[in-house]
C-alpha cells in the first residue's frame, strides 16, 4: 500500500491546526501528450477540450472536495506545462507535494518507461510520504493498446502506488482518480492526526 502521512499536507491559510480545511498539492507528471491538461480539465471542469491548454505560466488550479465529516481537501493541482521536457526544472513542481499523479498514454510504451522514470525521480527527490498514482490514460483506444493493464497493475503494485486507467475523452474514471484514490488518503491521513 502507499504510504501516507501528514507531514506533506500544507495546511491552508485557515490555520495551521485547522485540520478541518486542508489544502493538498497535487503534481501531474509524465511524458507531453499523455493527456494531463486535458485529465485536470475534465476534472475541474467536467470538459474534453483538447484545445483548450492551461495556461503556461499559470500556477495551479484548484477544486475543492467536501468530505462526509464536514473536512474540505482543496486540491492545488499543478500541470507541469510542458515544462517536465526541463529535468532540471522538476524540482520546483515536486517539491511540497502530498500527492503526485503519473501518467503515460497506454498507446504508448516509451510514455510507460517515462513515467517509470518519474516514480524513481520522487521515490529518491519527493516527500517521504508521498501518495503516487499511476495513470494509463487514453483508455478509449484499446484497438491501438500497446501497455497492457497488467503491466501498469504490476509496476504499480510494486512500488505502492494507486493504479486506475482513465480517458479523459470519454471521462471513465476520471473522478475515481481524484475522488476515491485521494479523498480515501486524506481520510487516513486525518484520522491519524485526529
Ligand atoms: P499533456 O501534454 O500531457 O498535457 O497532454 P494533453 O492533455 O495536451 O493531450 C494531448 C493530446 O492527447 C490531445 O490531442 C488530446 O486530445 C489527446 N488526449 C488526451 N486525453 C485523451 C484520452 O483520454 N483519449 C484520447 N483518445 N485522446 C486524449
Amino acid at each position: 500500500t502507499a504510504s501516507r502521512g501528514p507531514s506533506s499536507l500544507n495546511p491552508g491559510s485557515e490555520g495551521a491546526n485547522d485540520a478541518k480545511n486542508l489544502k493538498v498539492k497535487l503534481v501531474l507528471l509524465g511524458d507531453s501528450g499523455v493527456g494531463k491538461s486535458c485529465i485536470v480539465l475534465r476534472f475541474v471542469r467536467g470538459q474534453f477540450d483538447p484545445t483548450s491548454k492551461v495556461t503556461v505560466g499559470a500556477s495551479f488550479l484548484s477544486q475543492t472536495i467536501a468530505l462526509q465529516d464536514s473536512t474540505t481537501v482543496k486540491f492545488e493541482i499543478w500541470d507541469t506545462a510542458g515544462q517536465e521536457r526541463y529535468a532540471a526544472l522538476a524540482p520546483l513542481y515536486y517539491r511540497g507535494a502530498a500527492v503526485a499523479v503519473i501518467v503515460y498514454d497506454i498507446t504508448s510504451p516509451e510514455s510507460f518507461a517515462k513515467a517509470q522514470y518519474w516514480v524513481k525521480e520522487l521515490q529518491k527527490h519527493g516527500s517521504p510520504d508521498i501518495v503516487m498514482a499511476l495513470v494509463g490514460n487514453k483508455a478509449d483506444l484499446q484497438d491501438r493498446r500497446e501497455v497492457p493493464a497488467e503491466n501498469g497493475i504490476e509496476y504499480a503494485e510494486k512500488n505502492g502506488m494507486f493504479f486506475i486507467e482513465t480517458s479523459a475523452k470519454t471521462a471513465d474514471n476520471i473522478n475515481q482518480l481524484f475522488e476515491v484514490f485521494f479523498v480515501e488518503s486524506i481520510e487516513s491521513c486525518c484520522s491519524h492526526m485526529a
